[in-house]
């Protein structure tokens, strides 16, 4: 049992006990009767025993009084180390100042916080006040002043303090105000801590929350699970989805179909093993429109590693894309006729280049140079020049199809470019069809603009095979164009050029020759080498030229067959012949037959029967009367379609002879299965004869074969007596040539007689 009571009492208690003994051990020895000398012994030895006593008793007392305050120092100090734990733990300093001395205790940790000893620190309010930051005195000296004012109990408030570096630290204070009895501050105590990290992360918190609502970049995060726990505003202008829409779902709504499985495994993979990807991908918005995004996406971890969230971040790119388009279409394009400039136009020849390489095809690079455009430009203004070269533009891109790339160079150059020109000739058609093109006249502001052009020709692979190269061939073709005389076309190769110019000339003679009538058929007789009897005519068609005289077919029919006058041609042969022959029966004149030439491109062309059926009937000849010559290399370039045709012929009933015999390669299988009637051998074959062994071991075969085959067979270009001899020798039943007579004007056949 504790010893528990007040010093006074004690005191108290003391006196009682003690007058009580003094009272009571006296009335004692007095009632014992003791003697004076025994009476002062026994009075010493009470006196003794009670100093003994009350001895041990105070004894007792200040026993109990010291283990009473050694215990309540203990527990003092022990609750004092609790305190200072627990604020160092916290982080947090101590002060404390007792304002009637005016000083002030910090604690240790106070001032480590801002690097000093307690000793370097200081023990008074200066020691605070004079390492405030400046713009911090006003305002905490403010805050103390309505604190003592207004007694108000706590405190609060955040200022910066001088750390023994240099640098400022931001404390938070709180504390508290004690009154003494009378009312008045007396101690003013509280805790500080350093809350300059926090500070800053709040602010870096902050500036981050300020970036994710302000940027422009669309941002959505996503907890563990792929559910969206955050968009930004951005992310809602993007997509057109609410923060409220999206929240809880799962981005995967926003796919737009344009990528397959392996793509989103290819993400996931680089998501899981690298923890970030980043790449284009097409969304859909919410209004359906599927667009492309750049995305970075990032996995986030926690502080244990453990994965937390995914973020991404994304820009909507679709504006880039096109602007990027567009830049690419204003970089490959003129913007002033829309058509391709110098720079595509030279990528354009690179690919076809590339193209012709591979499959042996050729192509042809036309530079077109307005002629004297300058005029107008100088003449009528920039802008008049501009809206014609806009106009001329939209003529020629209407002009020409999609198989030809057509460009503006720059200035009054246009370029043509054309994979696909087996043949100069298709290249000069091309000029040809720009020039033409630019004959009408351009309407700007109601005004006619005549306009005429110069054209430079380079052919690839031949006359170069890189960009750089066609083009200045060209230029160079180009050049000489315009020094001759403008309003024409040149080929780089001179040659080519002069070909190509008498090729067109001609062409367009050509036509002019059928609309104006000049072209003439000529009967060349054709005799039995038996009887020398006249069986039949070849007709063989001239042109008579205004001032070339008489051309012969061989300087024309290939143009004709080239440019496809040749159908117009052999049609009109067919009906002079066929109405010749009529006009022969009528006057007594008994041929055979007459024999009319087929171009192989009509040959092949069918609707020959159709034609020749129409003349027939149209002529009233009887199918039997004529012959239609097909030459050998016609048949057998396509022995297969030659075959029907000739099937189709021979069942109008008309007689077929291969002519040219022996310039081809004949297949005898093939030979065997055609209905043709007649062979004729090739006049190479018959110059020779009758000296020249192999062209007599030719003829002799021919003749040989055409018998076995059951076939009449005709030698052609015989001149002389000898020749027809030989012929007739070997069985040879037919003939024709000079020593026969000359091809000649229908009236004239009648009357030759062979020569010899
Ligand atoms: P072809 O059908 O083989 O005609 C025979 C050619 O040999 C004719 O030449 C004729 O004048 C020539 N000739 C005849 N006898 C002799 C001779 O003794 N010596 C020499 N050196 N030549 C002789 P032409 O009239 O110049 O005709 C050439 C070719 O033009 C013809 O060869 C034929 O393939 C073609 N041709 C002529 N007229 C027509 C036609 O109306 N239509 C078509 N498609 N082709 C025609
Ligand atoms: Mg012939
Ligand atoms: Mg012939």
């Amino acid at each position: 049992m504790k010893f528990q009571r007040s010093p006074l009492q004690l005191t108290l208690l003391y006196l009682i006990v003690a007058s009580l003994w003094i009272l009571c051990s006296d009335t004692l020895l007095l009632r014992l009767g003791f003697d004076r000398v025994a009476l002062a012994h026994y009075q010493t030895m009470k006196g003794f025993i009670f100093v003994l006593f009350s001895g041990f008793a105070l004894f007792y007392a200040l026993n109990q009084h010291h283990a009473e305050q050694l215990r309540a120092r203990v527990a003092l100090k022990r609750s004092e180390e609790r305190l200072i734990l627990a604020l160092d733990s916290a982080q947090e300093g101590l002060w404390d100042w007792d304002m009637k001395s005016d000083r002030v205790y910090y604690s240790r940790r106070y001032c480590e916080i801002l690097g000093y000893t307690p000793e370097e620190f200081g023990d008074d309010r200066e020691a605070w006040v004079s390492r405030l930051h400046p713009e911090d005195r006003e305002l905490a000296a403010e805050r103390l002043r309505t604190l003592i004012e207004e007694r108000s109990p706590y405190y609060e408030s955040i200022f910066r303090l001088r750390h023994h570096n240099g640098d400022y630290r931001w404390l938070y204070a709180r504390g508290q105000l004690l009154l003494d009895e009378a009312g008045e501050p007396s101690r003013f105590i509280g805790t500080s801590s350093d809350i300059t990290q926090r500070r800053a992360d709040e602010d870096s918190l902050r500036q981050a929350a300020a970036v994710f609502d302000s940027t422009l970049e669309g941002v959505l995060v996503t907890d563990r699970e792929q559910r969206i726990v955050h968009v930004n505003p951005a992310f809602t202008r993007i997509t057109g989805y609410t923060a409220e829409e999206v929240l809880g779902r799962q981005p995967s709504m926003f796919k737009s179909g344009r990528h397959d499985d392996t793509f989103y495994r290819a993400l996931w993979h680089a998501l899981n093993e690298r923890g970030t990807w980043s790449g284009e991908i097409w969304n859909r918005r919410k209004d359906g429109e599927v667009f492309p995004i750049w995305q970075c996406l990032r996995a986030v971890r926690d502080e244990n590693g453990h994965l937390s969230h995914y973020v991404a971040v994304f820009s909507d790119v679709s504006a880039i894309k096109r602007s990027q388009h567009e830049l690419d279409y204003l970089a490959h394009h003129d913007p002033l006729t829309t058509l391709p400039n110098r720079l595509l136009f030279g990528e354009r020849i690179e690919q076809a280049l590339q193209r012709v390489r591979g499959e042996q095809r050729r192509g042809a690079l036309l530079l077109v140079d307005l002629d004297h455009f300058k005029i107008v430009n100088e003449s009528l203004g920039h802008n008049t020049g501009d809206r014609l070269l806009r106009l001329i533009g939209e003529r020629l891109n209407d002009a020409f199809g999609p198989g030809v790339t057509l460009a503006r160079l720059g200035g009054d150059e246009f370029g043509l470019l054309s994979s696909d020109c087996a043949q100069a000739e298709q290249a000069s058609q091309l000029a040809l069809q720009l020039l033409d093109c630019l004959r009408e006249p351009f309407m700007v502001d109601d005004q006619p603009l005549f306009i005429g052009a110069s054209i430079g020709i380079s052919l690839f692979p031949d006359d170069g095979d890189s960009v750089e190269q066609l083009l200045r061939n060209a230029d160079s073709a180009l050049f000489r164009a315009k020094s001759s005389g403008r309003q024409t076309f040149s080929f780089y190769s001179q040659d080519m050029t002069t070909v190509a110019r008498q090729r067109v000339r001609l062409e367009s003679e050509l036509r002019q020759a059928l609309e104006q009538d000049q072209l003439r058929v000529h009967y060349q007789p054709i005799h039995a080498l038996e009887s020398g009897a006249m069986l039949g005519a070849e007709a063989l068609v001239r042109w008579q030229h205004p001032e070339r005289g008489l051309v012969p077919p061989g300087e024309f029919i290939p143009v004709a067959e080239d440019s496809g006058l040749i159908g117009a041609i052999d049609a009109w042969v067919l009906e002079q012949a066929c109405a010749q022959m009529r006009r022969w029966q009528a006057d007594g004149l008994a041929l055979e037959f007459v024999a009319v030439n087929v171009s192989s491109r009509l040959f092949s062309r069918g609707e020959l029967d159709l034609r020749v059926e129409r003349v027939l009937r149209d002529s009233g000849l009887s199918p039997q009367q004529l012959e239609l010559e097909v030459t050998e290399s016609a048949v057998m370039d396509d022995p297969e379609r030659a075959s029907e045709l000739l099937d189709q012929l021979h069942r109008l009933g008309v007689r077929l002879a291969i002519d040219d015999f022996g310039t081809g390669y004949s297949s005898l299988a093939r030979l065997k299965s055609l209905p043709v009637h007649k062979l004729k051998l090739d006049q190479s074959f018959v110059r020779g004869l009758p000296q020249d062994r192999e062209d007599a071991a030719i003829a002799r075969a021919v003749v040989t074969l055409g018998h076995s085959l059951g076939l009449r067979v005709l030698a052609e270009g015989i001149e002389t007596a000898e020749q027809a001899a030989f012929l007739r020798e070997i069985g040879c039943s037919l003939g024709q040539g000079y020593w026969f007579g000359r091809p000649q004007p229908a009236e004239h056949l009648r009357s030759t007689p062979p020569q010899g």
